[in-house]
């Protein structure tokens, strides 16, 4: 069953209804509430205003402030952080160099979603997360775009090959939905030296909601063809990825650390590295809720939703 999302201007209407009865701070501001919600039904916008309440609660104030909304919106898109998880050293070095892989190629690819943030704090699944957050409302993707999006999700695996000299399976999920993202470019979408054709007619079984089969209505010879430029696509984002990466070797190092010693960084932050500034030292600990969490916030790879791409997807270790 397919449910229309609401457009940031419904989303915006539903948060107004939802947080009608919840007393709010001055500095909570619903239009960029719902600028930053992209992709979030109903139902996950009331969670959000639920969980932002609780959030106040835990803290003893009376009244609902941004931040609240903050750690609620992450919380809904990405899954609870999972500090209890504990990673080796050798796990949280290999997945800041890997996020720092997705973070640096995201924050300077022209065509990408803006970085809104990078964490190397377990959430849901995945062991780190990058997150983009759109400016807006996407109903349909360019060619530049996806191919962004390979690049992004090549960069981590390129970083753990290139700073840690090791390739781990927590890549795999990159690999899977950037061989994903290529086939359809190519199947799909008419988007490589193929031309505007469509190759392969799917069967799906509508209830079920998930394809069953896939029928090859093309030649031995066709599929060869597809199969090439399929990988022609990947490694074009790998290697995009891959130059920025040993262009900027510094910063994807300063930012891997940085991300070691801070857990997290936001997309500012990750930029004044990248032009070479040096970050603010980190301010006086935040006061902590009794859950010992602190107000942090992101959502997970698999948190953007690109066409045809399932949505929910659990997020992997990324
Ligand atoms: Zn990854």
């Amino acid at each position: 069953m397919v449910v229309g999302r609401p457009d940031v201007q419904g989303r915006e209407a539903i948060l107004r209804v939802h947080t009608k009865k919840v007393p709010l701070g001055d500095n909570v501001d619903l239009s960029v509430l719902a600028r930053g919600t992209p992709g979030l039904a109903g139902a996950d916008l009331a969670n959000v205003v639920n969980e932002a309440a609780l959030n106040a609660a835990r803290q003893n104030r009376k009244v609902v402030m941004m931040v609240d909304f903050e750690v609620a919106k992450d919380k809904i898109l990405m899954g609870a952080e999972r500090r209890s998880m504990i990673l080796s050293d050798k796990e949280k070095r290999m997945t800041a160099y890997h996020e720092a892989g997705h973070a640096l190629v995201a924050a300077v690819l022209p065509n990408a979603d803006p970085l809104h943030k990078v964490t190397i704090i377990p959430r849901g699944m995945a062991l780190g997360v990058t997150m983009q957050l759109p400016m807006d409302d996407k109903h349909s993707y360019s060619k530049d775009y996806l191919e962004a999006e390979i690049a992004i999700l090549m960069g981590g695996r390129i970083a753990e090959e290139k700073y840690i000299r090791q390739m781990t399976t927590g890549a795999g999920n990159d690999i899977e939905r950037a061989t994903d993202l290529a086939r359809k470019m190519v199947c799909e979408w008419g988007m490589s030296e193929l031309g505007p054709l469509s190759f392969g007619k799917k069967e799906e079984q509508i209830f079920l909601g998930r394809e069953i089969a896939q029928h090859r209505d093309y030649s031995e010879e066709t599929a060869i063809r597809i199969d090439e430029q399929v990988k022609k696509v990947v490694q074009g984002g790998y290697d995009t990825a891959s130059h920025i990466i040993d262009e900027r070797s510094d910063a994807l190092v300063t930012i891997a650390e940085a991300l070691l010693e801070r857990e997290l960084l936001d997309g500012a932050e990750v930029m004044q590295i990248i032009n070479g500034e040096t970050l603010a030292p980190l301010a006086a600990p935040e006061p902590k809720n009794p859950e010992g969490r602190t107000q942090h916030v992101i959502r997970p790879e698999g948190g953007r939703r690109l066409p045809g791409l399932s949505e929910g997807e659990t997020p992997q270790p990324a």
